[in-house]
């Protein structure tokens, strides 16, 4: 067998891998296997990569050198990324996808200008210009402008939209409020027209000094189209950014001829893209009304006119005594359960109360926390049994049976002003109807809003007892307090 077709067996097996991996990393059990499956899938496509003509070439002039800058770079890159995952913290994961979206835009326009300006392209097509269309096959000519043209955008694109989310969803004071300003669409457009002029000038004739044009135009239009996105919209443009840096590999793959890169660019392309539906389905939003909506994260009501005077707050015997008389009892988990890392103090109380005959069930917003899946995985963390967690559409209906809501660290998923203000930022978008349970405990450290910066009628309703408190040391005493009864 040649050394080419050994190279695209590797390539074929790298692709089965991170198809099975896709269908593991679908359910909570088999995610960490899918996980591994798809990290072999990758290292077996790097190396195959390293028998690739142009590295060959290059070794058989310049020797073991080329090999080891490859060996070098993937150590030093490995080695950050390990050091990153490590460190970073489970309640920044969502900013590190981020930031993993960009880089991989990011290599996908580098990958595609290594290649325009590469002796192997010279060799592959002529020396550059219009007079190397005569001399080649046009068409080919074309498809590599086109396949270059659209890496350079999608991966330009991802880059600045990526760092900008990476800003936002970090809290960055300078990003926490979204660019609103009236004319901004204006902009947009214009820039979106100069970029379809280069894209035109590309697909015909690509050209270092057209990338480059093309690379600054796209990295200014990926900032100015994520950077009005606040609030509750940002999961769908992560979702998205996620989708595009598929996108921006699949077109590199194309560019350089590598099957394995179009396959597993394609595979995060659709999987981004089909997540990216399910969430606008899960805000009530279109996408078009995320991207060019302009729905910003301005307060319409003040927060002293919701809370003045109605705020009750409980004490820790006082819960106890309301969630041990309780039939029913449903946990809703946000964000704040992830700072806190209380997940296994949820479990604690709810084993408690299930061993005093208590039913005990998780209500799960699909944007709860800070990515997609962010609850699940969470509770997952705490061998929570996966079939009682509840989807949204599946739990909101038994709330009025419900005796207790508990909503730990959640502000933004039950914010009774989604159903009733339609000049509210998250106006429209479907909640955990929490507010109809008999009676709602709200554990939170503070009045203070959530992701989407607006204050939470929820808080001062009749049926609502507030527990100020870290989400973990309230779980904690309110576990002992049961417990002691
Ligand atoms: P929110 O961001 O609305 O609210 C989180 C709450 O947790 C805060 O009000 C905070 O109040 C509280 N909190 C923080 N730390 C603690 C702690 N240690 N103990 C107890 N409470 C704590 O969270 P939700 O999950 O309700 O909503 C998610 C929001 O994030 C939505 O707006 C969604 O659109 C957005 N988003 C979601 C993404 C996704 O993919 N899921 C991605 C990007 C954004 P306090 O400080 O008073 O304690």
């Amino acid at each position: 067998m040649s050394s080419q077709a050994w190279i695209n067996l590797a390539y074929l097996t790298a692709s089965m891998l991170f198809i099975v991996a896709f269908k593991l990393m679908s359910g909570p059990r088999t995610a960490v296997r899918g996980n591994y499956l798809g990290a072999a899938g990758m290292a077996i496509a790097i190396l195959a990569a390293c028998f690739e003509q142009p590295v060959a070439a290059s070794v058989a002039k310049n020797g073991i050198w080329p090999l080891a800058l490859l060996a070098a770079f993937a150590a030093a890159g490995g080695g950050i990324g390990a050091t990153m995952a490590r460190r970073w913290p489970m309640t920044g994961m969502p900013q590190m996808v981020a930031l993993l979206n960009g880089f991989g835009g990011a290599a996908s326009m580098l990958v595609a200008a290594a290649e325009l300006t590469s002796t192997h392209t010279i060799a592959r097509f002529g020396e550059g210009t219009a007079q190397t269309a005569a001399q080649t096959s046009l068409g080919s000519w074309t498809q590599f402008g086109i396949a270059i043209g659209l890496a350079c955008l999608i991966g330009s694109v991802t880059l600045t939209g990526s760092l900008v989310a990476f800003a936002k969803l970090q809290e960055l004071p300078r990003f926490k409020k979204p660019w609103d300003d009236p004319n901004r669409q204006w902009f947009n457009l214009g820039l979106g027209i100069v970029v379809v002029l280069l894209l035109w000038a590309m697909f015909s004739n690509p050209q270092p000094l057209l990338f480059l044009l093309l690379v600054l135009v796209a990295a200014a239009l990926g900032a100015t189209l994520t950077l009005p996105i606040g609030g509750a919209d940002m999961p769908v443009v992560i979702c998205l950014l996620n989708s595009y840096s598929g996108l921006a590999a699949a077109a590199a793959g194309f560019v350089i001829d590598n099957s394995v890169l179009v396959i597993a660019g394609s595979l995060v392309g659709a999987s981004g893209l089909i997540l990216t539906a399910i969430m606008c389905k899960a805000m009530n939003r279109s996408l078009v009304g995320v991207l060019f909506g302009g729905l910003g994260t301005t307060a319409t009501v003040d927060a002293d006119e919701v809370y003045a005077g109605k705020i009750k707050a409980a004490e820790t015997e006082e819960l106890a005594m309301v969630l041990e008389q309780a039939d029913r009892v449903v946990i809703v988990p946000g964000y704040g359960l992830a700072v806190a890392q209380a997940q296994h103090a949820v479990r604690e109380l709810a084993d408690v109360l299930e061993a005093r005959g208590t039913t005990v069930e998780y209500a799960i917003h699909p944007v709860a926390g800070r990515m997609p899946g962010h609850m699940n995985v969470l509770l997952a963390e705490a061998d929570i049994e996966y079939e009682k967690l509840r989807e949204m559409d599946d739990i909101n209906p038994t709330f009025p049976e419900t005796d207790v809501a508990i909503v730990i660290g959640a502000n933004d998923v039950v914010n009774p002003a989604a159903r009733t203000d339609p000049n509210s930022p998250i106006a429209g978008m479907p909640i955990l109807d929490v507010d109809k349970a008999q009676t709602v405990i709200v554990v939170k450290r503070s009045l203070s809003p959530g992701f989407a910066g607006i204050p939470n009628p929820l808080f001062a309703a009749d049926n609502t007892l507030m527990y100020f408190a870290d989400g973990k040391k309230a779980l904690i005493d309110l576990t002992a307090a049961i417990a002691r009864d």
